[in-house]
C-alpha cells in the first residue's frame, strides 16, 4: 500500500508538516512546508518517529556564529521509510526502513577503509552545508517560498526529509522503530566510545560524567565489556535509579562533595583513579575533571559532550606527562553503515539493552513539550510519533 501511495509523489515536491526553529531560544512552530524531490545520491524519506538529543537543544539556543542559522529544521535521531530515490542511488529502494545518521560514511576514502577512525575524509570536515554534495542548496521551502536550513544533514523534525546516501543506513524491519531511532545518535555514540575509542577491557574501572541517554549508553557499553566498577556522576539524583539498570555501581553527586572536587572523590573511591572516564555533558570544567579522575600511567578520557559555548579546556602539562591520555569523538568512532547493523543484531539477540532510555512518547505536534522535558532534566529520550 505504502509503495502505491509513494509512486504518486515520486519526482514531485511534497507538502507536509514540519517543526521550524525561526529564532534562537523560541518555541518551534509547526508549519506547512514543501520538500523537493531528491537529487543525485539523495533519498527522500517519510519520517516514522524521531527523538530529541541534547545537541538539538544546544543548537536551538545558539544565537550567533556560523553554526547558528534560521529558519531551520532540527532533529537527528529518527527512523523513516524510503519514499523515493534520486539518480545514482544504489542499495536503497522505495519502502526500505532506514536510519539517517548525522555522521557520514562514504565507504571509499582512506579513513572509511581504515579500522582506526570514523573520520570520513570525503565529507566529515564540512559541518556547515545544508546538503552533503550541493552546499547551501536546501530541499525545504516555507509557505512563502523561502529556503529553510537543514541540520546535521538529517533534519528529522518534519514528516518528510531528504538525506544523502552517505548519511543513510538500511536497517532490519524487525527492530521496533522507536528503539532503532536511538541508534541514530545517543546509543551508537555512547556504546561506540566504549568499544571503539576507549576499548574498555573486562574488570576495568569507569567514570561517566552525565547520565543522559549518551552517558547511559556508555554505561551499557561498559556493562557489555564486563567493567568491574562504573561510577556515574550527575547533579540530578533521579538519574541514579535508572543508572542502576544500566550497570552503574556507584554514584557521585558533585553538589554533595563539599570541599572536595569530584575528581578527588573518584580518586579516593578507586585508589588512585579510574582506568577510563567519559564526559557526556558538554562543559569544559567537567572535561578537565574527567581527565583528573583517571589513573596516572594509563588512564584514558574520552570527551563526547559538545561544549555548549565551544570553550577551550585546560590540562596540567605535568598531568599529561604522568601518562594520561584524552581524546574526543563524534558518533563514538562508529562507522554508520558497518556498525549500526551490528548494534541492531545485538539488540535483536537481546544482548544490547535499550529498555529504560525511552521515558516519554508523544505526538510530533507536541514537540515543544519534548524540548521542555529535556531542558528540565525530566526525560532521557522522548519519542515523537508522526501520524501514520
Ligand atoms: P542529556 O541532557 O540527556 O544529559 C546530560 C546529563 O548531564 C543530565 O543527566 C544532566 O543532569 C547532567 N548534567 C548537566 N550538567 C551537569 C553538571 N554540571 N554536573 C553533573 N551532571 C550534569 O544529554 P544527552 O542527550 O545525553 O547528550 C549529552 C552530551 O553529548 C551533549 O553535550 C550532547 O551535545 C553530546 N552529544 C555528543 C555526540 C557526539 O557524537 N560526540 C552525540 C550525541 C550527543
Ligand atoms: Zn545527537
Amino acid at each position: 500500500m505504502e509503495k502505491a501511495s509513494f509512486s504518486s509523489t515520486q519526482g514531485k515536491p511534497i507538502r507536509c508538516k514540519a517543526a521550524i526553529l525561526r529564532k534562537a531560544g523560541e518555541p518551534l512552530v509547526i508549519e506547512e512546508i514543501q520538500v523537493d524531490p531528491p537529487r543525485a545520491y539523495e533519498v527522500r524519506i517519510k519520517i516514522l518517529c524521531t527523538s530529541l538529543c541534547h545537541t538539538d537543544l544546544t543548537f536551538s539556543k545558539l544565537d550567533s556564529g556560523p553554526l547558528a542559522r534560521f529558519p531551520r529544521i532540527l532533529g537527528h535521531e529518527a527512523v523513516g521509510v524510503v519514499e523515493s530515490i534520486g539518480e545514482n542511488v544504489d542499495g536503497f529502494k522505495q519502502g526500505d526502513v532506514v536510519l539517517p545518521v548525522f555522521h557520514p560514511h562514504c565507504e571509499e576514502c582512506k579513513d572509511c577503509k581504515s579500522p582506526k577512525s570514523n573520520w570520513c575524509k570525503s565529507f566529515t570536515n564540512d559541518f556547515l552545508s545544508n546538503t552533503r554534495r550541493y552546499g547551501m542548496s536546501s530541499r525545504f521551502k516555507d509557505s512563502s517560498g523561502e529556503d529553510i536550513h537543514h541540520f546535521l544533514f538529517v533534519s528529522s523534525f518534519t514528516e518528510y526529509t531528504v538525506v544523502d546516501i552517505a548519511h543513510l543506513v538500511k536497517i532490519s524491519s524487525e527492530i521496533p522503530v522507536h528503539k532503532a531511532a536511538l541508534l541514530g545518535c545517543c546509543v551508537s555514540t555512547g556504546v561506540g566510545a566504549v568499544w571503539k575509542v576507549a576499548d574498555v577491557e573486562e574488570g576495568s574501572t569507569v567514570a561517566i560524567f552525565g547520565l543522559g541517554a549518551v552517558g547511559l549508553a556508555v554505561a551499557e557499553g561498559a556493562r557489555l565489556r564486563g567493567a568491574a566498577k562504573v561510577i556515574g556522576v550527575d547533579l540530578n539524583p533521579d538519574k541514579f535509579e535508572i543508572g542502576k539498570q544500566f550497570g552503574i555501581t556507584d554514584f557521585v553527586n558533585p553538589a554533595l562533595c563539599g570541599e572536595k572536587k569530584t575528581s578527588q572523590v573518584i580518586n579516593d573511591m578507586t585508589e588512585g583513579g579510574v582506568d577510563y572516564s567519559f564526559e557526556c555533558i558538554g562543559l569544559a570544567s567537567l572535561m578537565e575533571e574527567a581527565f583528573n579522575s583517571t589513573r596516572p600511567g594509563s588512564g584514558k578520557t574520552v570527551v563526547l559532550g559538545m561544549e555548549q559555548k565551544a570553550m577551550p579546556i585546560s590540562l596540567g602539562s605535568y598531568d599529561l606527562l604522568r601518562g594520561r591520555t584524552i581524546c574526543g569523538t563524534l558518533f563514538g568512532g562508529m562507522k554508520p553503515k558497518l556498525d549500526i547493523p551490528i548494534l541492531v543484531d545485538r539488540y535483536l539477540k537481546k544482548e544490547l539493552n535499550l529498555d529504560g532510555l525511552i521515558t516519554h512518547e508523544i505526538k510530533f505536534e507536541e514537540i515543544n513539550k519534548a524540548f521542555d522535558l529535556l531542558a528540565e532534566g525530566n526525560t532521557i529520550r522522548c519519542i515523537l510519533w508522526m501520524d501514520t
